[in-house]
């Protein structure tokens, strides 16, 4: 099959890993910088033009679309899928996943596992917004903040107020969430493709740190699920309409708690700490299902 890496940097890992693994399955892979694509949307016959050509026919595309650029990400998939490309992740699903509190209402829709989690921007009364998350301790998250940053655990209900007053003063949108103490500083990444999490690691965070990033020093080692954490990942997947994505998840004294589902998983921390291919299973769930105009909206 012929088909395009959408990705604005051809020398990260999981980049790297999904064109060689794609070529060692015989297939022809071109990377393609997302944000060098330009668009004839005029015409009736759509077409996604780069460095002065149309490009040609693709069977699939594999978006990698950063946070940064996820608006303009989004309409160059949505423009491939208007051709009749197929994507492994459709734009709507991109665009929907990267909206936390989209996300996190539409998977409560869903009775999938949560944090009790309250949002706000300009709350008249803290002391309630508090309390509808069972007061303190609450972590407090910036809605843009992404890799930990703008993550905050306040201990006291006095911290917590004089953090929301702060990220209030700077207007910005707000989550507050119950703290999922008994997680002990990890969370569980589940690798989800199709119908099945193809992989799992846990992720500790370092000592004396609640946030379990990588970025943040988080440490990644392998760990078995539960089968009610593999439905609570599935299940989160298909409710955003995501065919490949990751899917973050706290283990909670009520069963697992989804964190984040994140459309453009890193393959370098899994892949390290599984020992699978999972850029070669990306190949196994499109030669099965990228047929042409097979891309339609998903997602409940
Ligand atoms: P980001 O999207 O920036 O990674 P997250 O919301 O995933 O932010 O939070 C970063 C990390 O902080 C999580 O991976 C988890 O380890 C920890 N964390 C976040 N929210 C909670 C919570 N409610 N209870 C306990 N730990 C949390
Ligand atoms: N199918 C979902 C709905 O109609 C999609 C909503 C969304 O993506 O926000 O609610």
């Amino acid at each position: 099959m012929k088909i395009a890496i959408l990705s604005r940097n051809p020398k990260l890992y999981s980049t790297r890993r999904l064109k060689e693994a794609g070529e060692a399955l015989g297939h022809e892979v071109d990377i393609i910088d997302t944000m060098h694509c330009y668009m004839d949307i005029t015409s009736s016959k759509p077409s996604v033009r780069y460095y002065g050509q149309a490009l040609p026919k693709y069977d699939a595309v594999i978006p990698r679309i950063g946070a940064s650029v996820t608006f303009y990400g989004a309409a160059v998939v949505r423009q491939f899928e208007m051709m009749g490309t197929f994507s492994i992740n459709e734009s709507v699903a991109i665009s929907r996943s990267r909206d936390k509190l989209r996300s996190l209402q539409l998977l409560s829709r869903k009775g999938i596992g949560l944090p009790r989690t309250g949002f706000a921007h300009h709350p008249d009364k803290i002391d309630d917004l508090l309390k509808n998350v069972g007061g303190a301790p609450v972590v407090i998250k910036l809605l843009e903040g992404t890799q930990g940053i703008g993550v905050v655990l306040a201990e006291t209900k006095k911290a917590a107020e004089s953090i929301i007053e702060a990220f209030m003063g700077l207007k910005a949108n707000i989550l507050v969430q119950e703290y999922i103490k008994e997680a002990g500083g990890a969370d569980i990444r589940c690798l989800v493709i199709g119908d099945k999490v193809v992989a799992a690691m846990k992720r500790q965070a370092a000592e004396g740190e609640f946030r379990s990033n990588l970025h943040r020093g988080g440490k990644a080692e392998i760990v078995r699920l539960s089968p009610a954490e593999r439905k609570t990942a599935v299940d989160a997947a298909r409710t955003m309409g995501l065919n490949m994505c990751g899917v973050d998840i706290l283990r909670s004294n009520n069963g697992p708690v989804v964190m984040e589902v994140n459309s453009s998983p890193g393959l370098e921390g899994i892949e390290n700490a599984t020992g699978k291919n999972i850029a070669g299973m990306v190949y196994d769930f499109i030669s099965k299902n990228a047929k042409p105009h097979r891309t339609r909206t998903r997602g409940k």
